[in-house]
C-alpha cells in the first residue's frame, strides 16, 4: 500500500515537472528573473534627474527640448535604453513628425520595445517600455496618416535614449536578475572554496 502511494506521488511529480518544461504552457511574458532589477535608489544614482523622472516614473520631457534638438542633429546610428543598454531603435526607423519628441515608425529588429495599454490622464494610449528593465520610453500612436511604412509613430522621450553613432561600441548591458543571482551563487561557491 505504501509502495503504491509512493508510486502515485512520484508519477504526479514527474507530470508536474514535464508540464513546467512544456514550451506551450510557458508564459510569453518574460519572468521577473529575466528583467534588470534595481532599487529606486540605484536608478537614481545611475541616471540624471530628467532620465530618472522619465524612465522610472513615466514623466514626459518638454517638447523641443535640448535633448530633442540633439536627437534631430544625430546621423546614422543606434538608440539604446539609457537605463539598461538594450537596443531599442535605429536611425533607419527615425522620421520627422514635427511633434517635438523623437519619432520612429518602428522599433529595431532587436525587439526590446514592449507595448502596454495606458489609461492614465483620462486617455487610452499605448505606452512603450523597455522589455529588459521596464523603463518608460513614451507612447505609440497609429493611423495618423504619416507617409511611413507602418503609419505608426513611436513618440519617445529623448531622455530615455542613448545614441551610439554607426560603428561605435554598444553600451554595456545591465545584467538581468537571473544573471545577478547566478553571479552571487558563484561568488558564494568561490568563497566556500568549491
Ligand atoms: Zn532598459
Amino acid at each position: 500500500m505504501k509502495f503504491r502511494l509512493c508510486l502515485a506521488l512520484l508519477s504526479a511529480l514527474v507530470l508536474v515537472t514535464l508540464r513546467a518544461e512544456d514550451p506551450k504552457t510557458t508564459n510569453k511574458e518574460p519572468k521577473k528573473m529575466d528583467k534588470v532589477i534595481k532599487t529606486d535608489d540605484d536608478w537614481r544614482k545611475k541616471l540624471t534627474p530628467e532620465q530618472y523622472a522619465v524612465t522610472r516614473h513615466a514623466a514626459t520631457e518638454s517638447p523641443f527640448g535640448a535633448a530633442y534638438e540633439a536627437f534631430n542633429a544625430q546621423g546614422e546610428g543606434t538608440y539604446y535604453c539609457v537605463c539598461c543598454g538594450a537596443e531599442l531603435f535605429t536611425s533607419k526607423e527615425k522620421f520627422h513628425s514635427g511633434c517635438g519628441w523623437p519619432s520612429f515608425y518602428d522599433a529595431s529588429k532587436a525587439k526590446n520595445v514592449a507595448e502596454h495599454v495606458d489609461d492614465s490622464h483620462g486617455m487610452r494610449r499605448v505606452e512603450t517600455v523597455c522589455k529588459r528593465c521596464d523603463a518608460h520610453l513614451g507612447h505609440v500612436f497609429e493611423g495618423e496618416g504619416y507617409k511611413t511604412p507602418t503609419d505608426r509613430r513611436f513618440c519617445i522621450n529623448a531622455a530615455a535614449l542613448l545614441f551610439v553613432p554607426k560603428g561605435g561600441a554598444a553600451p554595456k548591458l545591465e545584467p538581468l536578475g537571473s544573471e545577478k543571482v547566478e553571479a552571487a551563487k558563484a561568488a558564494v561557491k568561490k568563497a566556500a572554496g568549491e
